[in-house]
């Protein structure tokens, strides 16, 4: 499923209540530095006719207009201005410079709306990324596995020198100050559910220590048809050796 717009929504979100989307992809297409197995947006080969992504002005107009017309009317607060859409937003050149327009542009219609980035966390490497990402409300980590077998097998990282240990020291340099977001599934080739697997997920969230790790499964359609959910109480037990960590955790079903 593909967002065919730059600002979409809002939509009522499991997760982040009611959410309007930004999507800083092209309008029909999907860009991403993973390609996992269970993506609601198909997979990166398909739909690479449209490579035209939002301009920094583009995005702050489109924006700026869904907030004037918004505001008019008597719909509920918008609880999340929420980064997502088609792939993966921390790619885009001139990230950083739209949250900077996102943050004036809350502030000045919506103060009390808060600011999320879906993201791969792929890009903290790059210190404009990493200092933007410091500068919203919510940065919701992905992170599937601490196995990079793993990793490979769900996430897929386009780049070949992906490093797991190298991603998992960035994700602690938020310092805590960020939520950590699993999906667990299985497939005909992989699971993240294993013994193993979550001993060493716990592992990573020891050193990671976010403030919040969501937890969730299969809920939507996926570009293969073998991958199944997990089901709620195996989604509570892990939820439950999360706590016992002594860090705050939500399974989102
Ligand atoms: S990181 Fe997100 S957008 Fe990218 S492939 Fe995975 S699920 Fe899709």
């Amino acid at each position: 499923m593909l967002f065919h717009s730059t600002v979409f929504g809002p939509i009522r979100s499991r997760r982040l209540g009611v959410s309007l989307g930004v999507n800083l992809e092209p309008d029909n297409g999907k860009i991403c530095s993973f390609d996992c197995v269970y993506c609601e947006c198909g997979l990166n080969a398909d739909g690479r006719d449209d490579t035209k992504i939002p301009t920094r002005a583009e995005v702050k107009k489109a924006l700026e207009n869904k907030l004037i017309t918004y505001m008019k009317g008597s719909e509920p607060v918008i609880d999340n201005i929420t980064f997502a859409g088609n792939g993966e937003p921390t790619m885009h050149p001139d990230f950083d410079g739209i949250i900077d327009d996102t943050i004036e542009l809350r502030n000045r219609y919506t103060p009390e709306t808060k600011i999320s980035v879906l993201t791969n966390a792929w890009h903290l490497s790059r210190k404009k990324v990493f200092t933007a990402l410091r500068k919203v409300d919510n940065n919701i980590l992905k992170l599937d596995s601490a196995i990079p077998e793993t990793v490979s097998k769900i996430n897929r990282p386009v780049n070949p020198n992906f490093n797991l240990q190298e991603h998992i020291n960035d994700l602690a340099k938020f310092n805590g100050n960020c939520t950590i977001q699993t999906l667990f599934l299985r497939g005909a080739t992989c699971d993240n559910t294993t013994p193993e697997e979550i001993n060493a997920w716990l592992d990573a969230l020891k050193i990671i220590q976010p403030k919040m790790v969501q937890i969730y499964s299969l809920d939507r359609k996926t570009p293969y048809d073998t991958l199944q959910a997990v089901p709620l109480s195996e989604l509570k037990s892990i939820e439950l050796k999360v706590r016992k960590l002594g860090l705050n955790t939500l399974v989102v079903a």
